[in-house]
């Protein structure tokens, strides 16, 4: 059996773990990162994930802090307008009600954040991975157990070879080995809703907004992309009940265009959906604790929340800084349990914070009930009306204050 003495030991090489394997190699830690999938790093290649990452303002410190922001750069595109849009009603196809912008230049002289595709994160992210002889990327490779002793946890993994490490980082997504096996318990909602993403052309320019257009069952959202051959395009994240979704997916391509084009008001002009779609499962869900001994959660292992208002892997950026921050003095692996504990204080109450508050606004977004899409076109308009009412919860949602 190959055994190996290391620092780090992360599980899991989504967007999470590629970036927390990059930060603590940068720091001169010894890193091995292992995942059974090899990401895929192109558009049209089989199992690319076509969701898009928002990464609002603090995100975007830290990637240029990790030399990561020039590989970006060239393909984000900048949120400079958040557009709310009620449609509430019975009519279909729906109209719009009101509409609001939030603006960024109210608060910053920077966009809100730039919206950059997943699966070319994961590219940006191992490109810069290999640069580090001290961190190791290993795809094909399953985290099959883990013990956790006073001085050193050991990990084993399913090719028979064992990992000795200072410190076990689990982000292995929602259903995490690594918080299973430490046997931190979870709270969950689940939302009998899925979420369907795809990626459309359309008439009108997005203006660099990202446009979030309620009625019920949840957002129908465009988040603003690069042209696509001399066309305006965007990605779209369409949240709805469980029912209308096998529904939309049971139609045939030129069907589930027009039932995009009749929910998305025609606010872009004509829609044109030009890459596959995928359907996320919507669920809400908590770690009740971040660590334990000689182990931490991050990421969609401690906290995964519905996709609204681009919290969920700005969160885990923040989770990743959080620890960054306290390990930058490399001595101290050597005091680690005060180090989990400082990062379960710190980061605990925001992520709790913030996966309440996105619940709840699920719940508002998703319900038919006419009263309660009435308090949301109010709310929506009251939000809106004070400028420092606007510009608070602007600030909030960026993680700014
Ligand atoms: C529709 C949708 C839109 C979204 N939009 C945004 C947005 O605009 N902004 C934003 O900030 N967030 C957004 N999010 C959230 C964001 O996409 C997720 O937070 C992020 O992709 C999760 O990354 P992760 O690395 O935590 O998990 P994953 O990407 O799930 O990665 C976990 C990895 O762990 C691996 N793994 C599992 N088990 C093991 C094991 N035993 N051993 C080793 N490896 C293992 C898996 O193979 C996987 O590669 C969105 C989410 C959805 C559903």
């Amino acid at each position: 059996m190959k055994s190996r003495n290391i620092d780090i030991f992360i599980s899991g090489a989504g967007p999470a773990g590629l970036l927390a394997s990059i930060s603590f190699a940068s720091l001169g830690y010894s890193v091995i990162c292992i995942d059974p999938h090899k990401p895929v790093t192109h558009a049209s290649d089989a199992g690319a994930d076509l969701r898009t990452t928002a990464f609002l303002q603090p995100a975007q410190n830290f990637m240029h802090s990790l030399d990561l922001w020039g590989k970006l750069k060239s393909y984000a595109v900048p949120m400079e307008i958040m557009r709310i849009i009620d449609a509430a009603g019975e009519n279909w196809p729906p109209k719009e009600k009101t509409t609001k912008d939030f603006l960024s230049s109210d608060i910053s002289d920077l966009p809100f954040g730039w919206n950059i595709p997943n699966w070319l994160l994961r590219r940006a992210f191992i490109e810069t991975a290999s640069k580090y002889s001290n961190l190791e990327l290993k795809f094909g490779l399953t985290t099959s157990s883990f013990i956790r002793r006073d001085d050193a946890a050991f990990v084993y993994l399913d090719d028979g070879s064992q990992i000795k490490a200072k410190l076990v980082i689990g982000a292995d997504g929602r259903n995490s080995f690594i918080r299973e096996k430490s046997q931190i318990k979870i709270s969950r909602t689940e939302f009998s809703q899925k979420a369907l993403t795809f990626i459309v052309t359309h008439e009108k320019p997005h203006q660099n907004a990202s446009i979030e257009i309620h009625r019920s069952g949840g957002p129908f959202t465009f988040v603003p992309l690069a042209d696509f051959e001399g066309n305006p395009c965007s990605s779209v994240v369409w949240m709805e009940s469980n029912k209308n979704i096998d529904r939309l997916l049971a139609l045939n391509s030129k069907e589930f265009e027009k039932q995009v084009n009749n929910r998305s008001c025609s606010h872009l002009g004509k829609l044109k959906v030009i890459s596959h779609i995928t359907a996320w499962p919507i669920i809400s869900q908590i770690a009740k604790q971040l660590t334990t001994k000689r182990t931490a959660l991050i990421a969609e292992a401690a906290h995964v929340l519905p996709p609204i208002g681009a919290q969920g892997l700005n969160m885990s950026l923040a989770d990743i800084k959080s620890l960054y921050d306290l390990l930058k003095d490399t001595s101290r692996l050597s005091n680690i349990e005060e180090i989990l504990d400082k990062y379960d204080k710190l980061r605990r109450l925001d992520i709790k914070t913030r996966v309440l508050g996105i619940n709840a606004l699920n719940e508002v977004s998703k319900s038919s009930l006419p009263i309660a899409q009435k308090t949301r076109a109010l709310g929506i308009n009251f939000l809106h009306s004070s400028p420092q009412i606007r510009q608070g919860l602007m600030k909030l949602g960026l993680g700014l204050e």
